[in-house]
């Protein structure tokens, strides 16, 4: 360890000089929007010079339930103040109750809590890995997952190995064998790569990170029917669609289909907390056996509460059902913005995209605008603007933000 750096005082700083500080110190594995968020109350944020802003983002579709929900605080506090953490080595009272909610509220028969998403994403792989030696017999170290190219599943080694995009994978190799990838939305294509060792579909049922890729209507249902009949494990990455934000509890319901394997977090916790889990039948996370598989910080006390209470406001006050409505309303006014820039609009619920042409200069140009407006949402893949406001947005705040949004999308060249 180097001597400390500088000594610092923390106090009202003025915005340059935290950028300054988080450029010296910081590792340099994120470019955020120069803006630094000191407050938040619903679908608003403000920063340390007091300027108030809408959040299209909602921290990845993590705080769905509005930032700092009353509810939520409470619960955390209240158990906070009560015990945070007693390992797995011992039980807790909290846990049961997270089980039985979480499986009442998905029809879930096994659960597996974690922390980040990419934890339950490797657990998950996991699972299904000895799940297919163990119950389909795959000879072993055979095993293989099929996935999907322009996926986002994480950052871990392992998922990263599988990912198609060479920014997440270069330099980081060599990454683990046992993984296919084939193109998102081409039913074809996976029946094709498909083989007798095939154990498991990991899949995003709307790529969040891609851009918002909506896959062609029925590709689910018929990827669902070939996962039975071929007895292969369909793992649906619900991380960012799941809790409501396409408008449904889980983003599958819009097909009509149901996963073996579902996975959830980003909104589980409503952002107050890394929260994560594996829901599956009983039959994938049935497989594994005491030491087999653990985290110091799952299923703990404290991240169950704030689970409790995150998935009992999402269902009690109507969220799941605003997301369909604001997002429906949302939609068809970015629908009725006419600017050469707008390539497409596309979204479900409240999970929303506009992609720009290439020749419109890049989305982040236009990031930096709506900022200026007082609208905070992030670019992806260089020419699409992500639109993913918390689902408790009102039509009235829509109204607002498309006052700010259009002259933004028609204004600048
Ligand atoms: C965010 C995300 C993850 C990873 O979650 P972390 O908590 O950042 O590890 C995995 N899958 C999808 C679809 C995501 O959006």
């Amino acid at each position: 360890m180097n001597a400390p750096a500088s000594h610092v005082t923390i106090g009202d700083l003025p915005a340059s000089d935290f950028i300054e500080m988080e450029h010296r110190l910081g590792a340099h594995n994120y470019k955020p929007l120069d803006v630094i968020l000191t407050r938040g109350e619903g679908v608003w944020l403000w920063d340390v010079d007091g300027k108030r802003y809408f959040d299209c983002l909602s921290a990845y579709s993590a705080v769905n339930q509005g930032h700092c929900h009353p509810k939520i605080l409470e619960a955390m506090v209240r158990q906070a103040g009560k015990l945070t953490l007693t390992s797995r080595a011992f039980r807790n009272d909290q846990l049961a109750y997270l089980y039985e909610e979480l499986a009442e509220l998905t029809g879930s028969h096994k659960i597996l809590p974690m922390n980040s998403g990419a934890e339950a994403v490797e657990s998950a792989i996991k699972a299904v890995r000895k799940w297919g030696y163990e119950v389909r017999g795959v000879p072993e170290d055979q095993a293989e997952v099929i996935v999907c190219s322009d996926n986002f599943h994480g950052r871990t080694i392992a998922i990263v190995g599988f990912s198609t995009d060479p920014t997440a994978r270069q330099g980081f190799g060599p990454f683990a064998p046992g993984f296919k990838v084939v193109p998102f939305g081409d039913y074809a294509a996976f029946e094709a790569a498909i083989t007798p060792n095939t154990v498991g579909f990991l899949v995003e049922p709307i790529q969040g990170e891609a851009g918002v890729v909506i896959p062609p209507e029925g590709y689910f249902r018929k990827v669902r029917e070939l996962c039975t009949a071929r007895n292969i494990t369909l793992i649906l990455d619900e991380i960012q669609t799941g809790l409501g934000r396409t408008g449904t509890l889980l983003a599958e319901e819009h097909e009509g289909i149901e996963a073996d394997v579902t996975l959830v977090g980003k909104a589980l916790s409503g952002g107050f907390y890394p929260i994560s889990a594996v829901l599956s039948n009983s039959e994938v996370l049935g497989v594994l056996k005491p030491g087999q598989h653990g985290s110091t910080f799952g299923g703990n006390p404290l991240a169950c509460a704030v689970a409790r209470a995150a998935l009992k406001v999402l269902v009690e006050e109507g969220m799941i059902e605003n997301s369909a409505k604001q997002g429906g309303y949302f939609l068809e006014r970015l629908r009725g913005v006419r600017a050469n820039a707008i390539r497409e609009v596309r979204g479900r619920g409240l999970m929303l995209a506009v992609e720009l042409h290439p020749e419109a200069g890049g989305a982040r140009r236009y990031c930096e605008a709506l900022r200026q407006r007082g609208i905070l949402a992030k670019d992806t893949h260089d020419h699409t603007i992500r639109l993913a406001p918390p689902l408790v947005v009102t039509r009235e705040q829509i109204d607002w933000a498309m006052d700010q949004i259009d002259p933004v999308l028609t204004g600048l060249h």
